[in-house]
């Protein structure tokens, strides 16, 4: 219960009357587990003082073993969730004033929990939750890592799968195998960006077959006992030419530099402006369509975010990507990517993988 006694603390300091969580990663972080997030509404309400979990009837018993000592107001499919809802609000003792929301709650469990409680304002929870997350202790590190390691390997399947005449997906498949095989119990997401695709920064994988002369963008992410990973790395079809290498090349520059920028003490923008600056010198600038990072942890992008003016100041404990690129449409993309946890005197990268260039024979 640790988790959930940081968040009642938090909530006294800043005045808030209650919050309520939903079976999402915010929850899992307070409290060690999280029942199915679905359409039924599960609502954990927490005041400085007071407890009570509404929870849909058949997630209750494993929430009950989950859980030991939380008082849980049950409701099932036939009678809806509005009597224990209300049921919940008024164990909580004086309404609460003001609500503060987990930001990852459905739209409509949001309105029927304001429906029981008539007079709250309701706020974003994300700000009081924030500083729980973001710096993680050591056992979260190392879970971190344990994490990273199964994606380098799925990234060495990746590699191994690309060939001229293999499609994305297929190479997806072997990235999907190899996540399984090292025992992660969920893969959140395979990009594999062949030629022009990889101008596309958020695209996943079809048909297309490779084929020589091809930049293939590769960026995984699974889940190890509840933490993920995320990596991004380049393979190519073939010798590339020298475009090819030249942008490679900056956007390794790139890496480097904000890995140099990443001290406690720097601000999120500072990093952003150093993956920004060798990107935008070398005459690339607009091609460089999304910010440098962002936060990991339970969450595939939680804070902090490394972006343009974000003056959050990075503290040792915080564990973040660095992952600029270069999209050039029609044509192909660039990007690599690291996970890094910061230390006093620096970045510790999580992967053990080197980014130099993977080259297949075309
Ligand atoms: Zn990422
Ligand atoms: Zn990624």
């Amino acid at each position: 219960m640790n988790g959930l006694e940081r968040l009642r603390t938090r909530l006294d300091e800043a005045g808030v009357g209650a919050l309520a969580l939903a079976p999402s990663d915010n929850l899992r972080h307070a409290a060690g587990f999280a029942p199915v997030a679905d359409e039924r509404a599960c609502v954990l309400l927490l005041t400085p003082r007071a407890t009570a979990f509404v929870v849909p009837e058949l997630n209750a018993d494993q929430t009950a073993a989950a859980l030991p000592g939380l008082p849980i107001l049950r409701w099932s499919d036939h009678e809806g969730p509005a009597a224990a809802l209300a049921a919940a609000v008024a164990s909580l003792g004086e309404p609460p004033d003001t609500l503060a929301v987990d930001p990852e709650m459905r739209a409509e469990t949001l309105l029927a929990l304001l429906a029981a409680v008539p007079g709250a304002r309701p706020v974003d929870g994300g700000p009081l939750i924030r500083p729980v997350r973001e710096i993680k202790a050591e056992d979260e590190i190392a879970a971190i890592r344990r994490s990273g390691a199964t994606a380098d390997a799925a990234v060495g399947a990746a590699v191994a799968a690309c060939r001229p005449g293999a499609t994305e997906l297929e190479v997806a498949a072997a990235v999907q195998a190899e996540f399984s095989a090292q025992g992660a119990e969920e893969v959140v997401f395979v990009t594999v960006a062949s030629g022009p695709n990889g101008a596309f920064p958020h695209y996943a994988a079809g048909t297309r077959e490779l084929a020589a002369g091809d930049a293939v963008v590769i960026d995984i992410g699974g889940r190890l006992d509840g933490y993920a990973s995320d990596i991004t790395r380049m393979v190519h079809v073939g010798e590339p030419d020298a475009r090819y290498r030249e942008v490679h090349d900056i956007v390794e520059r790139a890496v480097v530099a904000a890995l140099a920028a990443a001290r406690p003490g720097a601000t999120c923008g500072d990093v952003d402006a150093a993956a920004r600056g060798v990107i935008a010198d070398a005459g690339y600038g607009p091609q460089f369509l999304h910010r440098t990072g962002h936060g990991l942890g339970l969450s595939t992008h939680e804070p902090p975010w490394i972006m343009a003016g974000d003056a959050t100041v990075l503290r040792a404990g915080m564990v973040f990507s660095i992952e600029p690129g270069i999209y050039l449409d029609g044509d192909f993309g660039v990007r690599r990517e690291e996970i890094v946890a910061l230390r006093d005197d620096g970045p510790e990268i999580v992967s053990g993988l080197p980014r130099d260039l993977q080259v297949v024979p075309a």
